[in-house]
Parts: structure tokens; C-alpha cells; sequence
């Protein structure tokens, strides 16, 4: 399965080749390197339950099919228990898509979850597993309560869990932000192809 991964990633980076002028990108990867210093962003738990370990398979901005977005994919099977990494009110849930893979046309079946923060920034999980959605529009959610369950819905090669937070900027667009996590090694910027492990509090 990796091996399939690896290759289509290759040629996708073959016939896709360059990567995203968007400025966050830059300041993304000075941010994972801790050159940048950020002391007051929440800090978000990962998106699955205490103990429990997840590989990054995409990070962001990576070329495959992140080039431009700030978001994360975490390698999971079905059927995984997905949980809020920040508390909120789902304003969105769709779980009636049955379809996906990698071809355009799955696109609009990726069954989703968002959530808004108090700060009224928002976080999507995305391809989640038919009826797979365990929140109703309306539902506040605490974090790390279990939300849902992964599937491969939607654009998607492999069973993920694609994770996203958008913003409003000063110029009053939704902006999509990368977000620091508590992992058991500290609280970090996400990179792909690492594993990382939510600790049990
Ligand atoms: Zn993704």
C-alpha cells in the first residue's frame, strides 16, 4: 500500500512539478523548524483518541494534492474514531457520499464534518466513512469528544483523514491556517511522513 502511495505521488510530482507561492507556506516551514516562534496560538489536541498514533501522509503545502492548501491527511483505516481537536458548534455535517477515490467526480461525496470555533475559526474533517458522522448540525462538541469515524469518501487515493482550519483574515477572507498540536513530544507544527502520538492527560 505504501509502495502504491509512493508511486503515485512520484507521478504526480513528475507531471505536476513546482510548488505554492502562497507566503504561508514559507512561514509554515519556519514554524515546523521552530525558527518562527509561536507562544499564543491555541493549541489543538490530534484528531483521534488519547494513546493512540497517526503518520502524517500529507503535510502542508505538500504537492500531491495539498499544493494549496494548509492541511494535514492522517493515514487511517476505516472505521477509525475521529475526535474534535477543538471544542465548538457542528455547523455542517454531511455523511450521505458513498464514493471515492482519486477522481474528480468523487469530489462532492468526501463526507464532512465543521466545526466553529469561539474564536470563529473553523475546522473540517473530511472523507469520513458513510453515516459515519456521529454530531448533528447544532451539537456543541468538546474537545476530544469522539465525532465521527474515518472512510474514504470523496478525493481521496487511500482511507484518510483530511483536517483543515480556515480563518477570516484582516482583509475579511476565509484563510486557511496551519495550527500547532499538543502531541506526546511537546506541542508542534505537524510534518508529513512523521508519526505522531496523542498523549493520554
Ligand atoms: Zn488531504
Amino acid at each position: 500500500m505504501m509502495f502504491r502511495i509512493l508511486l503515485s505521488l512520484i507521478l504526480f510530482l513528475l507531471i505536476s512539478c513546482g510548488v505554492s507561492k502562497n507566503p504561508l507556506r514559507k512561514e509554515v516551514k519556519l514554524l515546523q523548524k521552530g525558527i518562527i516562534k509561536d507562544d499564543t496560538s491555541y493549541v489543538y489536541a490530534l484528531p483521534f483518541e488519547e494513546g493512540k498514533s497517526f503518520r502524517v501522509i500529507q503535510g502542508y503545502f505538500s504537492p500531491f494534492t495539498h499544493k494549496e492548501r494548509a492541511a494535514l491527511d492522517f493515514n487511517m483505516k476505516k472505521g477509525v474514531k475521529i475526535t474534535a481537536a477543538r471544542g465548538g458548534i457542528a455547523i455542517r455535517v454531511k455523511e450521505d457520499g458513498t464514493l471515492g477515490g482519486l477522481k474528480k467526480k468523487y469530489r462532492s461525496h468526501g463526507n464532512n464534518i465543521v466545526i466553529e470555533h469561539e474564536d470563529g475559526s473553523r475546522a473540517g474533517y473530511w472523507h469520513l466513512q458513510h453515516n459515519g458522522a456521529l454530531v448533528n448540525v447544532g451539537d456543541t462538541v468538546k474537545q476530544g469528544q469522539v465525532i465521527a469515524l474515518s472512510g474514504k469518501t470523496g478525493y481521496a487515493l487511500v482511507p484518510h483523514l483530511h483536517f483543515l482550519v480556515w480563518k477570516y483574515d484582516s482583509t475579511r477572507k476565509w484563510q486557511q491556517v496551519a495550527t500547532r498540536f499538543q502531541t506526546s513530544n511537546g506541542i508542534k507544527y505537524l510534518r508529513g511522513w512523521k508519526k505522531y502520538k496523542r498523549p493520554v492527560e
